[in-house]
């Protein structure tokens, strides 16, 4: 029987480090990423694919910065919306051309996604993630004065502007999600965390300046999709122990608690894996299989046979 999967795309899936941002770029290493989820679909599973898109937003937000004076800039959660329907298209069109090539009938459809976060979330109060261009400290002060904007200096390289990173709460449109896949459609959505969206106080919706983690969605897709299994996809094919030390350890399949006790000891990095696996430990403590897998390696994984593989206690 086809399991009910979440796939969660890393950056390096659509451009790699030190790649120039071209069109043909990005949808060379497309294909090479929907050729091989198409082997998952084709292996009988029901296929959710969610995917990150920092580079991407980052380059929409330099262009409305750079072209400003000629047409308005808009807000990020356009950008947002903008990144999601530009990667979907490259995924969907990709997907759409693998599944013809190997005679499969499956569809593929993407949709733009909004992510509700909770307006009084502290994150709101805090803004901790640099996106977009880079300031001098003079336009910095001057980007603070005029349009209230955080700004932090960002590694050395210059000033950046902060934006909050809120928790997701809901991801919307699931029940059309559940029903598409049961229409052995691929289903592409929440990409780059998905649109972040509050309720305002009439409870209505509206867009908010901010940028949503793409593991921390990706989990809550996954609990909300009702997942049987939740895949993140990434540039390491398992996670270890004492990574990057000589004495490195590979993790294959780890108990829930033994997961949480290496996270505890700080064998995860902030920012890279760290979120990946406290992702995969809260799905995992639903009571179902989280894995951490190269792209190559997906349908291994999700036969037992690769990847690192979170499981509930016994
Ligand atoms: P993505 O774009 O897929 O989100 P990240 O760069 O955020 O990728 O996270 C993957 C990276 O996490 C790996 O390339 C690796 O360098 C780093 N990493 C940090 N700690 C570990 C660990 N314990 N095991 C494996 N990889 C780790
Ligand atoms: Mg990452």
């Amino acid at each position: 029987m086809g399991k009910r999967v979440v796939i969660a795309l890393g950056g390096n899936a659509i451009l790699r480090p030190n790649q120039e941002a071209t069109y043909e770029n990005q949808l060379k290493n497309v294909q090479i990423s929907s050729d091989l989820i198409a082997n998952v679909k084709k292996a009988g599973h029901k296929v959710i694919v969610t995917h990150g898109n920092g580079p991407q937003v980052g380059n929409i937000l330099r262009q409305n910065e750079e072209a400003k004076a000629v047409v308005p800039a808009l807000p990020i959660d356009v950008c947002s919306a903008e990144s999601q329907g530009f990667i979907g298209y490259m995924m969907e069109q990709t997907l759409k051309n693998a599944l013809q090539l190997s005679g499969e009938t499956a569809g593929v459809v993407t949709l733009v996604t909004e992510t509700e976060v909770d307006p009084a979330d502290s994150a709101f109060q805090n803004p901790t993630k640099p996106i977009g261009v880079f300031f001098t400290e003079e336009e910095s002060k001057q980007l603070v004065a005029e349009k209230n904007w955080t700004m932090g200096e960002d590694a050395g390289r210059g000033y950046r502007r902060l934006v909050p990173s809120p928790k997701p709460i809901k991801i919307h449109g699931v029940e059309a999600i559940k029903t598409l896949i049961e229409q052995n459609q691929i289903v592409i959505c929440a990409g780059g965390g998905g649109i972040p969206v509050i309720r305002n106080q009439q409870n209505l919706l509206e867009g908010v300046e901010a940028v949503i983690d793409k593991d921390r969605s990706a989990l809550t897709l996954s609990e909300q999709t009702d997942a049987d299994v939740f895949m993140i996809l990434t540039d390491v094919p398992n996670v270890y122990l004492n990574y990057g030390k000589p004495d490195q350890l590979k993790l294959e399949e780890v108990a829930l608690a033994d997961a949480e006790r290496y996270m505890s000891e700080g064998h995860f990095a902030d920012g890279s894996m760290g979120p990946k696996m406290e992702a995969a430990i809260a799905f995992a403590a639903g009571g179902k299989e989280a894995i951490i897998c190269s792209l190559d390696e997906a349908v291994a994984a999700l036969a037992g046979h690769a990847g690192t593989r979170i499981v509930p206690n016994k």
